[in-house]
């Protein structure tokens, strides 16, 4: 935007002579103010238009520094700082004009506010210190201008501002580009409460998301949704804490997968034992049969097998994971040879756990079946899933690999 300006003025600077009539910008108590009541395009979340004006922000103004202050998604409001330069004569004279922005979005509206003009007077290679441009706005109203510049100075103020007022009207109200992807998330309330605690968690974070990242995220606590029909529309199905409790439920599953479509299970969704009686499954999760746990619920120290993986590309080679309730498997997924164990509990957290102790075994907790568009994570107990940055990044960096992998149109 801001190159896009200057080339402007370039363009319009031999027409502005100090002939031209005086300029009026907007103003309110006394002060330059330009301010704007502006709707928003529909069907846009107000995360959306939050993430937007954000975005605006960061672009508008990538010179200044500490160009945005505060970002407040609860609130709604954006403030920072503006700085654009204005070249006044051909001498090379130029001022830097710095500017309060404000923005408070709404549902379906924003409002944006620029205020607070300073000037700084760059003449001949000599820096000078910022001033209100109240001053020098004052006296040229009043048919004293300081220099036959300020004609030029005036006139660009309001040029690059109404600019940048409107590329931000731009990005608010153009509709929503088509999501990369759907997701639907299926979940049961009536499950382990430190289960309904994750997945509540876990739409919470997938929805702010899907906002940020262009995915559509859908939830259901209806699995009967797990039919040819209700699962066409999805690129990713997601099991939160549950799994299909039925033989229709399995197989639409199933048809569903080998048609190309994508899995995310988190903790217990990969739950099976010797009464699951579901052999496709079992070999789709790699083999692995759940063996043991440890209790109570702890963090632990993950090595990431291979952080080259899109899903783990950001990870270090080890981190500390919230806590969790951590499943052990026999037989371990990785020796089934389809299988691509992603992150490992560290022996080093031997013995895990208080009342269910955890002693020994290699414990894969990410892997996914290279036969399939699927990712298994073992996190998912409790509500403090998502208190690591470190981490949130691999849920998120899951999701939008299964998105761009799968092949459901
Ligand atoms: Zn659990």
């Amino acid at each position: 935007m801001k190159t896009n300006w200057i080339i402007i003025f370039f363009i319009l600077y031999p027409l502005i002579s100090p002939a031209q009539s005086k300029i009026v910008l907007p103003m309110q108590d006394g002060i330059i103010c330009y301010e704007k009541d502006i709707k928003a395009a529909e069907n846009l979340s107000r995360d959306e238009l939050f993430n937007r004006a954000l975005k605006w922000a960061k672009n508008s103004f990538p010179l200044s520094v500490a160009s945005v202050k505060t970002a407040n998604e609860i609130t709604g409001e954006i403030e920072g700082n503006g700085v654009f330069k204005i070249v006044t004569s051909s001498s090379g004279n130029y001022y830097l004009i710095k500017f309060a922005v404000h923005i408070i979005v709404n549902d379906g509206k924003y409002t944006v506010k620029m205020t607070d003009l300073y000037e700084k007077p760059i003449e001949k290679g000599i820096s000078n210190e910022y001033s209100k441009i109240g001053y020098r706005w004052w006296d040229y109203r009043q048919g004293k201008p300081w220099s036959p510049e300020d004609q030029v100075l005036f006139s660009q103020i309001d040029v690059h501002i109404t600019g940048l007022l409107t590329a931000l009207q731009r990005e608010m109200t153009s509709p929503s580009a088509a999501p990369k992807f759907k997701v639907l998330a299926l979940y049961t309330t009536t499950v382990e409460s430190d289960h309904v605690d994750f997945a509540k968690d876990a739409i919470r974070f997938y929805r702010k998301m899907a906002a940020k990242d262009d995915f559509v995220f859908d939830t259901t606590t209806n699995w009967k949704n797990l039919n040819d029909e209700g699962l066409k529309k999805y690129q990713v199905v997601i099991w939160l804490n549950d799994f299909p409790q039925n033989e229709t439920q399995r197989q639409a599953f199933e048809h569903y997968m080998k048609n190309g479509g994508a899995w995310l299970g988190f903790h217990v969704a990969g739950y099976n034992d010797q009464y699951t009686k579901w052999p496709w499954f079992v070999d789709f999760f790699g083999g692995a049969v759940f063996y043991n746990n440890n209790w109570p619920p702890l963090p632990a120290r993950l090595i990431v097998d291979d952080n080259h993986h899109p899903a783990t590309r950001h990870l270090p080679s080890a981190y500390i994971s919230t806590l969790n309730e951590w499943y052990g498997w026999k037989p371990s997924p990785r020796e089934n040879k389809d299988i691509k164990v992603l992150i490992t509990l560290d022996p080093s957290n031997y013995p895990l756990g208080k009342k269910d102790i955890i002693r020994n075994g290699d414990i894969p907790v990410v892997w996914t079946n290279t036969r399939y568009n699927m990712l298994y994570m073992n996190m998912g107990h409790g509500d403090q899933i998502f208190n690591s940055a470190t981490q949130n990044q691999l849920f998120e960096d899951a999701v939008i690999w299964l998105g761009t992998k799968s092949k459901k149109q």
